[in-house]
């Protein structure tokens, strides 16, 4: 379609990369791919031969309409609702409606060439050269060190772009506020999101603006701070279903609160094939979050009625909703040169407490700070403490803690947990 010059107000281009901080899962078929145990959509590039995982637009355009509706919706602001036709609302506005079109093109994201290359050498696995790609060309990299490189795989990091068109200074600052939900752990892509995949952060935005001068069209880059914050409106009555941040406007511990830990190995930690998924990420041993939450659960339904389990950790039933914890994978920021996670590591996790109160987020991170076993479907041989077997002690601590609130969008709210 061809749109004539006259309505053409500015066109706005966001760029930036995806970095993925857990595994990723799209779609539900297609090969597995063998960096995580989840399958992942591939896609063919013809000049290195080989596939690589994508995110598609769609599956990123969904998200963030859908976060961004979170943010609307917890101002106050009015927005259609299914199955009632849109009366041109603000997020119909930037994505999309029957009604009318989506000014908002988000392309699909391709794997950044650095991670392309990594991904290659991975498919060699005895192949222990590493290299750094300089001017479009390899440069051999010395042997850092003494652990097998080739099981080393950084991870899986994807260029973002997104263009707009014709969006008012309020609607381009929501698409950017509900961009960086990914960097506060509210958003995430893909799918098994409540077993801790698809952690991601956003990274480098950049912002251009293209506008009409007279009859040119001039280009500028944007301050991404120039954008102003929402205004709240009068009526504010958010629920603690998950179309709201609950409790936004007060500031109480209670609420959608996000929690960044490191988790203390104080013995060895062995986990095998939990969950169809293997015990590693790439290559680095991980706990599990599924398996640090079915320890939770486990652990609650001593104290919880089973009414409050499933609202908490998500019900098998029909008319349950998904759980309001999720955990992320517990990972090292070092590379681990085992197949097991030796003791006096330490990992660093993400937990979401989404639209909570207080006293059960606190109950939650005070048993976390105890030392505990967590096991899955362990096969560990452990070690001996005062005649002992002891294996797969873990202690958390509380690192930071935020809260989603009107005013501040990462309110540092650790002071209240730790
Ligand atoms: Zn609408």
């Amino acid at each position: 379609m061809v749109k004539s010059l006259e309505r053409f107000e500015n066109k706005y281009i966001i760029e930036g990369k995806i970095r993925m901080e857990t595994p990723l899962r799209i779609g539900k078929q297609v090969a597995p791919y063998s960096l995580s145990s989840a399958p992942v959509l591939l896609q063919y590039d013809a000049e290195l031969d080989a596939y690589f995982p994508f995110i598609p637009g769609s599956s990123l355009k969904g998200v963030l309409r859908s976060t961004c509706e979170r943010i609307v919706r917890s101002f106050g602001i009015r927005i259609c609702e299914p199955p009632n036709t849109c009366d041109r609302c603000v997020i119909c506005g930037i994505f999309g409606s029957q009604e009318g079109a989506s000014r908002v093109r988000v392309k699909d994201c391709r794997m950044s060439e650095e991670s392309r290359y990594w991904r290659l050498t991975e498919e060699r696995p005895h192949h222990t050269d590493r290299y750094d790609l300089k001017k479009g060309r390899y440069v051999n990299r010395p042997n850092p060190g003494g652990f097998r490189t080739e099981e080393y795989i950084p991870p899986l990091i994807f260029d973002l772009h997104i263009e707009a068109e014709n969006l008012r200074d309020d609607e381009i600052s929501l698409l950017l506020l509900g961009l960086d939900e990914f960097n506060h752990r509210r958003a995430h892509i893909g799918g098994g999101v409540s077993r801790g995949y698809g952690f991601a952060s956003v990274d480098g935005l950049t912002l251009r603006r293209l506008l009409l001068d007279g009859f040119r069209v001039r280009e500028e880059t944007c301050d991404l701070r120039e954008f102003f914050p929402l205004r709240k409106a009068d009526d504010i009555r958010a629920g603690r279903d998950f179309r709201y941040y609950w409790r936004a406007d007060d500031d109480t511990p209670n609420g959608c609160i996000v929690s960044e830990l490191s988790v203390l190995c104080m013995s060895d930690f062995v986990l095998k094939g939990v969950d169809e998924r293997s015990v590693s990420v790439g290559g680095i041993p991980v706990i599990p979050g599924s398996v640090i939450k079915g320890f939770l659960r486990k652990r609650f339904i001593n104290h919880w009625d089973a009414r409050k389990i499933d609202d908490v950790f998500g019900s098998q039933r029909r008319d349950g909703h998904r759980s309001r914890v999720i955990i992320s994978d517990a990972f090292s920021e070092d590379i681990i040169p085992d197949d097991r996670i030796p003791a006096r590591t330490k990992l660093r996790c993400w937990i979401v407490f989404d639209n909570m109160e207080e006293r059960d987020i606190k109950d939650i991170l005070s048993l976390l700070k105890q030392e505990n076993t967590i096991t899955g479907n362990v096969s560990a041989r452990g070690y001996r403490r005062g005649g002992k077997r002891i294996f797969n002690r873990v202690k958390f601590e509380l690192e930071s803690a935020w809260k989603f609130t009107l005013d501040d969008f990462h309110k540092d709210v650790t002071g209240w947990f730790g």
